[in-house]
């Protein structure tokens, strides 16, 4: 049986992380790939679970080796898919991106069997209120954010699935569903 690429995209806030966590927690054949990212680490983050912390330097090395699934531009950041830690977990597990809208539509050019879920909020005030709530942001950062909700929104339709994360089991369940029904037999 082949193993899924699913790439997990939607609008900073809208529950990403907690449901690609909850996913790998739940599920033993799905695996999370790890980014390498130029942002300094939040409070709790540790190198090499949530990111690989790089400096701009390697950042760039990586690009010049090719060592990079896809790789784009946030806010003042860089964030990037490590292709070889990828194709590697992608041998015995079903893999989960979870990446931006621009990244995830890069993957699908390089893997057209990539399956691309959106995550949408219940509404925008959701997003600002968990924002807000998970308190890992200055104001001024969560502004930059909302600017961009509305772009990554945009892409919705490039996407294979779209899911609304509400009630989180909800959701939750939801994707379970489409990598059950997506897994080739
Ligand atoms: P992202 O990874 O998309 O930036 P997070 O997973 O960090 O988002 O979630 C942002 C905040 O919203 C967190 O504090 C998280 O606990 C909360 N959250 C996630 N899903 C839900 C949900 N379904 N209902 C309410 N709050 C949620
Ligand atoms: P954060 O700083 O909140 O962890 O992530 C900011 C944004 O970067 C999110 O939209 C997240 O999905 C995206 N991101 C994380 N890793 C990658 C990656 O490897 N590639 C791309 N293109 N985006 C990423």
């Amino acid at each position: 049986m082949r193993n899924v690429l699913i790439v997990l995209s939607g609008p900073s806030g809208v529950g990403k992380g907690t449901i690609a966590k909850e996913l790998v927690k739940r599920n033993k054949d799905i695996s999370l790939s790890i980014s390498c990212t130029t942002r300094q680490p939040r409070n709790g983050e540790i190198n090499g679970r949530e990111y690989f912390f790089v400096s701009k330097e390697e950042f760039n090395n990586r690009i010049n080796q090719n060592d990079f699934l896809e790789y784009s531009q946030h806010f003042e950041n860089f964030y990037g898919t490590p292709k070889s830690f990828v194709l590697d977990k992608l041998k015995d597990n079903n893999v989960l991106l979870e990446i931006d809208v621009n990244g995830g539509l890069n993957v699908k050019k390089n893997f057209k069997d990539a399956v691309l879920i959106m995550l949408e909020p219940p509404t925008i005030n959701d997003i600002v209120l968990r924002l807000k709530a998970r308190n890992t942001e200055s104001d001024e950062e969560i502004s930059k954010r909302m600017e961009r909700i509305n772009y990554e929104l945009s892409m919705r339709d490039k996407y294979d699935y779209v899911v609304v994360n509400d009630q989180l089991n909800v959701a939750i369940s939801q994707i379970e569903e489409i990598i059950k029904k997506e897994k080739p037999s």
